[in-house]
């Protein structure tokens, strides 16, 4: 399959199916802002609940928040992103398109003669950079004036820097400890796209993990390795991830050491989990700024200290693009083509399609109440009665869906259905009334 044609047919088939559609879409769209729908909440549902069972659930030390969304504007002073948080901007004065100056189809320097826009083509039309805050900003209040700026945040990260005592103290826990959150982010990129890669607005669920100056490496290494196996047991295919660690000229102005987990999407390897070592920049910072102290106080030594943080931050959006992008896969099938998303059971929207095979015999009887258990124990199914079997398998693997029930002539005689999978294929002969722990079985990994 061609690059660009997969990204078409994900496009098309997420639309189609509802999964994601473009955001105002009857007036045009809105750059770089999408919809999820009916099918696109629940995978994203599924993906942050997993990642929050992981971090919150299954561990001890990591406690969960929901900060706002707005924060005090000193915030991002401390935190640098005010002076810092900047792209280079390049303008055509041609035809009016705005680059980011490190934007790989530009040939030559802009603001040189030579340089040529990408776009339009046209030679030495293209500005000298200039820095360009990513920054959402609004207004707190009836009046629009600079004292009452407020920026939407660009990480999530910084409410749970704020917020570390609070919880520390409040929780009783000690270091080393880690806070997790999942909350909308806001980040006004020149140059957004590829679908849900790069947005405007989107999701982020971070985990600062606290810990004592000279342990960070260690807890580092721990935290590289964690991630790296949370997306391969969510199904991923490993070579199709791959860390990328940060040079010196790549660094954030916070960070000591940082790796990306890399995903190979149809247009190339790109970041999708960034893992940090922020060291204690962010608190010392903030200590300084606020005026406020940020120290822990060990309780065993007595000793004080401002903790490092090793931070893993990964986009909810960009992780469904890699699961969508990953599960999509168009196959022949006795003879016919079907596409089909291999999505891991746990974070598929649908679980079952439950069918009859006519719409007689007392099939639709016994589907619907087979229907109506999975329903009562909050397992999301599909009934479907229309069309030949085959079309209704179709239909459910190009939604993902791990599972087919079928209510047959054999249902009536001896009380099993079959049960397809949608991966193998494979059918077996379950009792109607076991497809509820078939299921639940079948969907808890
Ligand atoms: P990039 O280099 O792609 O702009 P970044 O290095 O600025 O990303 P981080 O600040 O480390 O990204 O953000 C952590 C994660 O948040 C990213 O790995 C990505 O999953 C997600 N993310 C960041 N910016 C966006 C965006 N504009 N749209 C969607 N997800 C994003």
């Amino acid at each position: 399959m061609a690059q660009s044609s997969v990204m078409d047919k994900l496009v098309s088939l997420a639309k189609r199916r509802g999964f994601i559609f473009q955001s105002s879409e009857i007036y045009g769209g809105l750059g770089s802002v999408w919809d999820y729908g009916p099918l696109g909440v629940e995978l994203k549902r599924n993906l942050k609940d997993r990642w929050w069972r992981s971090m919150v659930y299954a561990r001890d030390d990591i406690e969960g928040v929901d900060a706002a969304i707005l924060m005090h504007p000193k915030v991002w002073e401390a935190s640098g992103h005010v002076a810092g948080f900047t792209d280079p901007l390049v303008d055509c004065r041609q035809c009016k398109n705005r680059f980011r100056a490190d934007d790989e189809r530009i040939k030559g320097t802009p603001g040189a003669p030579d340089a040529q826009c990408p776009v339009c083509g046209s030679k030495g039309t293209l500005t000298e950079p200039r820095m360009f805050n990513l920054m959402f900003k609004t207004f707190m209040g009836p009046v629009e004036e600079d004292a009452a700026i407020v920026y939407l945040r660009p990480e999530t990260a910084q409410g749970i820097y704020v917020n570390y005592l609070n919880v520390q103290q409040s929780s009783r826990q000690k270091i080393p400890f880690g806070i997790a959150q999942i909350g909308k982010a806001f980040r006004n990129e020149i140059t957004p796209g590829n679908f849900i890669f790069r947005t405007r607005e989107f999701e982020q669920m971070e985990m600062q993990f606290f810990v004592k100056p000279g342990e960070d490496e260690h807890w580092f290494e721990e935290w590289r390795a964690w991630r790296m196996q949370w997306h391969r047991d969510l199904g991923i295919r490993p070579e199709k991830l791959r860390f990328h660690q940060h040079g010196p000229d790549e660094l954030a102005h916070y960070a000591k050491d940082a790796y990306d987990i890399e995903y190979e999407f149809p247009f190339g390897w790109k970041e999708f989990e960034g893992i940090h070592n922020r060291t204690d920049f962010d608190l010392s910072r903030h200590q300084e700024h606020s005026g406020k102290k940020l120290e822990y106080l060990d309780p065993a030594t007595n000793e004080r200290f401002i903790p490092y943080v090793v931070e893993t931050s990964l986009g909810a959006d960009r992780l469904a693009l890699v699961v969508l992008a990953d599960a999509y896969r168009e196959e022949a099938v006795e003879g016919e083509s079907r596409v089909v998303l291999k999505l891991h059971p746990s974070i598929a929207p649908i679980k079952a399609g439950v069918f009859p095979l006519v719409k007689k015999d007392g099939m639709p009887e016994v589907a619907t109440r087979i229907a109506a258990d999975l329903r009562a124990r909050a397992i999301p199914v599909f009934y479907d009665d229309g069309g030949s079997i085959g079309r209704r398998y179709r239909r459910q693997d190009e939604a993902g869906t791990p599972f087919g029930i079928t209510v047959d002539g054999q249902t009536l005689d001896d009380g099993t259905v079959t049960v397809r999978d949608r991966d193998s294929l494979a059918q077996e002969r379950v009792a109607s009334d076991a497809v509820v722990t078939y299921l639940q079985d079948h969907l808890a990994t």
